[in-house]
């Protein structure tokens, strides 16, 4: 990633990663600057687009470009189009990982957005596809992803990137475990069958399935201990 700060105002330079290429080209002056970074598939379209994220980055948040961005690449559709994202905000808080139980359901503002926190940093997410991640309302990740390609689960990737990077130490390992369905009716056995199994799943990205919630919850805590061994934070 290029040194975003040695960027002249005016000047433009690309950077490509593993997922296509990022355009950068730096704005205004007299420490009032701002970084503007676009993100190309590698194939455009018959039309002849290819952008499918355009980023907004102040100073604070220039030592969290090059993940962010790599974060927005990795998880872009391979296609772009003029079209605006087909992801809900709600279904978008319900399949990022780098959030809290969501037994209290999720609230919706009156612009059509959800936003949700983590210890020490908040997303925002909105219908037309900007996407905000915040610590302590310093640090601003904010881009706005194009195209019908991005679902609700790559933008739930995004989000999560974003979270990841500025959230407190304590949230890089929140867990939870999923309830099990219990007992139902089955055909096949003409009776019922119980169904314990438990899903254990945690901020970091790490899951696993275990035949008991007593089950899934050891996984967890044993998965937070070797996290927490391995990288102390
Ligand atoms: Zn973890």
């Amino acid at each position: 990633m290029p040194g975003l700060i040695l960027l002249a105002p005016g000047e433009t330079t690309e950077f490509p990663t593993g997922h296509g290429r990022i355009r950068f080209r730096k704005y205004g002056r007299d420490g009032r600057e701002f970084i503007r970074a676009a993100v190309h598939v590698e194939e455009p379209s018959v039309d002849g687009e290819s952008r499918v994220a355009l980023a907004t980055l102040r100073p604070d948040a220039y030592p969290y470009a090059g993940a962010w961005l790599a974060a927005v690449a990795e998880h872009a559709p391979a296609a772009a189009d003029h079209r605006n994202p087909e992801a809900a905000p709600a279904s978008v808080r319900l399949l990022a990982e780098m959030t809290r139980t969501h037994a209290n359901g999720v609230p919706r503002h009156s612009d059509g957005s959800v936003s949700w926190s983590v210890p020490g940093a908040s997303a925002r997410v909105w219908p037309d596809g900007r996407v905000e991640v915040q610590r302590a309302g310093c640090v601003v990740l904010a881009v706005r992803l194009e195209g019908s390609g991005w679902d609700s689960a790559r933008v739930a990737a995004v989000a999560d990137a974003g979270l990841r990077l500025l959230c407190a130490p304590e949230a890089r390992h929140m867990t939870r475990t999923s309830e099990p369905s219990g007992w139902a009716w089955s055909s096949l056995w003409a009776g019922r069958s119980f169904d314990g199994a438990s899903e254990a799943v945690c901020s970091c990205g790490w899951r696993v399935m275990a035949a008991s919630r007593l089950g899934a919850r050891g996984a967890a805590a044993e998965h937070v201990r070797k996290a927490v061994a391995v990288a102390p934070c």
